[in-house]
């Protein structure tokens, strides 16, 4: 059994506190990160949120799977915003589920790497989705927040279904397609 944590599902409330700021990146942190990874890539996530493997820590993991590898944003803020983009996204923390979402189109994020270094990164689209995704988790925001009251009910009542009837947990039935690489995942 290797080190990778498990995915917190939603009702968990872990995934509903805003998580801290991370003071001293040491080696502490890149163990969690050394962790993180495994999780998501087996969960076939373009990304995933300290929150989400019980760790109330304000740093998230990417991979746009662009051929970068994975990247670590620490305490990560968006400085801007502009536009307007509507795009089906999925969570790793509520697997089977989709809803589509209208979020800024673009985002100016500033952080810190692994090395303490500042990172400063202006994204589009799916990386600013995925961002802006991220980002709620370390505030204990969730996809369904973002839904209409009837919206969200329905969601609710779909949920409380499939964790019924034991499905479509991570490791069900598979991966489950739109919560994999083509949605903004995480
Ligand atoms: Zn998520």
């Amino acid at each position: 059994m290797g080190g990778a944590f498990e995915i917190r599902l939603m009702g968990d409330p872990v995934l509903r506190q805003r998580a801290a700021d991370i003071t001293d990146i040491d080696g502490r942190v890149a163990r969690i990160v050394d962790d993180m990874l495994p999780a998501m890539y087996e969960a076939e996530g373009i990304g995933l949120a300290a929150p989400q493997v019980g760790i109330q820590r304000r740093l998230f993991v990417f991979d746009l799977y662009e051929g970068d590898g994975p990247q670590t944003l620490i305490n990560p803020q968006i400085v801007e915003s502009d536009g307007e983009w509507t795009y089906t996204e999925g969570c790793l923390s509520v697997p089977g589920l989709t809803f589509d979402i209208v979020r800024p189109k673009e985002v100016h994020v500033v952080g810190l790497d692994l090395d303490g270094n500042e990172v400063s990164i202006e994204a589009d689209e799916l990386q600013a989705r995925l961002f802006q995704h991220e980002l709620d988790h370390l505030d204990g925001v969730l996809l369904i927040d973002h839904l209409d009251k009837a919206e969200r009910k329905e969601a609710l009542r779909t949920w409380r279904t499939q964790l019924q009837s034991g499905g479509p947990g991570p490791s069900a039935n598979g991966p489950v397609p739109l919560v994999g690489r083509s949605a903004a995942d995480g």
